[in-house]
Parts: C-alpha cells; sequence; structure tokens
C-alpha cells in the first residue's frame, strides 16, 4: 500500500493506516526520522505536544500477538527539560521561607510549624509572655 507521508518526499510504501495513521512495519519504519516514544526517552528528547505521525507495528515473538506503538517526528521533538539552575534556586527559595520564623525572621535551621511560622524560641517566648499577661 502507497500513502502519502510527512516524514518524506512523495509516497511511501506502508502497510495501510491503523486509526488514521499510517501503518508501519518494524522493519520500514525509517529510523533516523521516526521513534516511538520510548525511543525519543532514550535520546532525551520528548514529543514536545506534537501528535504522532505513524504507528508501528510489530510482532511479539513468544505471544504472536501483534503491537502498536505511536511514531513521532524527531525533527518535531525537543528535548526533556532538565531541572535549570532557575529551577533549583526557586526551590531552594522555597525551602528556605519554609524555615524563615515570622517573628525573628531568622533561620532556625528547620522547617517552622506551619500553624505558628515561628521558631520554637520565638513560639516559647510567645507562650511566656501570654501566661504574665494572663497572670
Ligand atoms: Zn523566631
Amino acid at each position: 500500500m502507497k500513502a502519502l507521508v510527512c516524514w518524506a518526499d512523495g509516497v511511501q510504501f506502508t502497510r495501510g493506516t491503523h486509526e488514521g495513521l499510517p501503518l508501519l512495519s518494524y522493519r520500514c519504519a525509517p529510523r533516523d526520522k521516526l521513534a516511538t516514544y520510548r525511543q525519543l526517552r532514550a535520546m532525551g528528547l520528548r514529543p514536545n505536544g506534537s501528535d504522532p505521525v505513524a504507528v508501528l507495528y510489530g510482532r511479539h515473538n513468544r505471544s504472536g500477538k501483534t503491537w502498536f506503538a505511536s511514531l513521532y517526528l524527531i525533527a518535531n521533538a525537543a528535548p526533556v527539560r532538565p531541572m535549570t539552575p532557575a529551577k533549583w534556586t526557586a526551590l531552594a527559595k522555597a525551602n528556605l521561607a519554609r524555615r524563615i520564623c515570622q517573628t525573628c525572621g531568622k533561620d532556625p535551621l528547620y522547617v517552622v510549624p506551619t500553624s505558628t511560622h515561628q521558631c520554637w524560641k520565638c513560639f516559647e517566648l510567645n507562650e511566656n509572655t501570654e501566661m504574665a499577661e494572663a497572670s
């Protein structure tokens, strides 16, 4: 079967269509142009929101069952977003903010309780003054 495909000029041989996409057998899929999601990940790439352009199919040796896998254009793929320095900084800042005592503004080197947002020193001081005021 011949079909117009988007990864090559002109008409290419396919094995028909599967859910509207050209169906390719494992052997005739152009490995330099198309890749499955797993193959993209192995290359440090992701589909980048693009839809699969073809369906790859093969047969399991043991079970004899046919499997299908979506094929993406490698040209449309984008690198998997790594943790950038800016992201690490933002994360560190968020963690630091959770440690800062809202009363004395110091970093007690532990995450302060979310109920009080105070370090234990200030919390105790508060308790004592409240008790002193009460008596
Ligand atoms: Zn404090």
